[in-house]
């Protein structure tokens, strides 16, 4: 399967829905949801109505092997809102951790819970932050232990979480847990906690800068009692797991990029959000520079506004473009070797910022107030910087896997090509192609023309 942006039918109706919906739907109601901080259900059940919000669904976008209905559906919806769209896109977090580790049988039994069904909707939690450690995973102190020896043996949760989507009102939590001191980062486990669990508290909803529409808490665990099920993956793959770490302890400590690049997958996800949002800011903008007017002129006339524009639109394209390639990569499994996740979520979180913050700017005192949409993308956009992996530490992938790739060729390099043997040998530039074209042209002054014209058809370059 190679690289190609071009979208089928399904993918391109899959958008003109979604932007619909982001349209009709969203946008009307993004501004009141945003100032009263109140979780969007409706737009949830309109959502699960559409098609949306469903286990099925994120199965289908990710089982996508172009790698493009993901992104695409990404960035029409949060075109509309990037705290509703949190709030629709929440449960696929954590169905992605769950999906990533736990067995067959429990993945059937818990990825309905995540979302449940219109009209009886439910919501999932992916708890991993703590007070202490947000970027450095390694700190993570919540803690899980047997309560007992048996196989059976209940496991029992203690810690802090913080900045955690849907915590405390999800029906599931997937909350990463410390079970072996010694092994840092490598002695962790992930443990379905479902709401309601005794011992789980939301500490407080917390009260965000932008997106929100979203909720976002502080949780507590003081001896939250689970069944030795709720543990993903199970006892043995764990075990299997703890004693590969044991064994490797030496080479883990000496590399962060193992954790870091867990998160590569979902980052392509992530980066796509923010390109909604720098879309929107970007179309909106450049409607109001070209209709608003200053000494006598529209202000898109001067280079000045026109320029920065430009350069936002030339940023946008390629920001997609590295977001569509994660995305293409996640899909057809080529490993991130260059930390290209990161760099796609990087690109596109750094340019949302920029062009939100380049649309206040260019609307002057209007962009300044509630009146318009653009200070309220401004909030929503900062937090891409942040969460799912700030700037820094997509920095951080990106620099560790330059170094490690010691003079590694690009990836279109490295890349397994397509074509068989006949492709590589009249391919472009190949002696045996210069050749035969040579002896062809040596022949034109002694064939008749159609006759030509036709050996020259015959001639063309292999199509890929
Ligand atoms: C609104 C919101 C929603 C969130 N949702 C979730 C969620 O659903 N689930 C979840 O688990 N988490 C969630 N998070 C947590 C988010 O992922 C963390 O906030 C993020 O990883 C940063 O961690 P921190 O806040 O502890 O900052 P810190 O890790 O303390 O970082 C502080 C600063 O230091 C920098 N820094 C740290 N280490 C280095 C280094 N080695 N080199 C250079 N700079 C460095 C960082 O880049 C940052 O600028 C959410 C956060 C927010 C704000």
């Amino acid at each position: 399967m190679s690289f190609d942006i071009t979208p089928t039918a399904a993918q391109h109706d899959l958008a003109r829905r979604t932007h619909e919906f982001a349209e009709q739907v969203i946008r009307p109601v993004a501004a009141d949801y945003d100032q009263r901080q109140e979780f969007p259900w409706p737009v949830l059940e309109e959502a699960a109505e559409r098609g949306f919000y469903s286990p099925l669904f994120y199965r289908d976008l990710i089982g996508d092997p172009t790698g493009l209905s993901l992104p695409m559906f990404m960035e029409e919806l949060f075109w509309g809102c990037a705290g509703i769209g949190l709030a629709v896109v929440m449960p696929a977090l954590a169905l992605s951790a769950i999906g990533q580790a736990a067995s067959p049988e429990q993945m059937l039994q818990w990825a309905p819970e995540c979302f449940g069904t219109p009209g009886d909707l439910k919501l999932a939690a992916l708890a991993i932050s703590e007070p202490e450690g947000g970027s450095d995973v390694r700190n993570l102190r919540t803690t899980a232990r047997r309560d007992g020896s048996g196989p059976d043996a209940d496991w029992i949760i203690d810690g802090h979480k913080m900045w955690i989507g849907n915590g405390g009102i999800a029906n599931v939590h997937v909350v990463n847990a410390v079970v072996d001191q010694e092994l840092g980062h490598k002695g962790q486990a992930l443990f379905i906690v479902p709401g309601g669990t005794p011992g789980l508290d939301m500490v407080r909803k917390l009260d965000k800068m932008g997106c929100r529409a979203s909720h976002t808490a502080e949780l507590k665990l003081t001896g939250v009692r689970v069944p030795a099920g709720n543990l993903l993956g199970g006892q043995e793959k764990l075990e299997y797991k703890l004693a590969r770490a044991r064994e490797a302890v030496e080479g883990a400590r000496h590399s962060g990029s193992a954790t870091l690049g867990t998160f590569e997958q979902t980052r392509p996800m992530v980066a796509a959000q923010a390109l909604g949002i720098a879309r929107a800011a970007l179309e909106y903008v450049t409607e109001y520079a070209n209709r608003r007017e200053a000494f006598g002129a529209p202000i898109i006339d001067n280079q000045g506004i026109a320029f920065p524009l430009a350069d936002l639109a030339t940023g946008l394209d390629a920001a997609r473009l590295l977001t569509w390639r994660a995305s293409w990569m996640a899909a057809t499994g080529v490993p991130f070797e260059r930390g290209e996740g990161s760099m796609s979520k990087l690109a596109a979180s750094e340019l949302a910022v920029r062009t939100t913050e380049r649309a206040i700017q260019t609307m002057g005192g209007w962009g300044y107030v509630k009146d318009h949409p653009v200070e309220k993308w401004y909030r929503d956009a900062k937090l891409y910087t942040i969460f799912e992996g700030t700037s820094e530490i997509q920095r951080i992938v990106i620099s560790n896997a330059l170094g490690a790739a010691d003079g590694k060729p690009p990836l279109h390099v490295d890349l397994e090509p397509t074509g068989g043997p006949l492709n590589r040998m009249f391919g472009r530039g190949t002696p045996a192609r210069t050749q035969v074209g040579n002896t062809a042209l040596s022949m034109k002054d002694r064939v008749p023309a159609p006759v030509m014209q036709m050996a020259m058809k015959v001639l063309r370059p292999p199509r890929k």
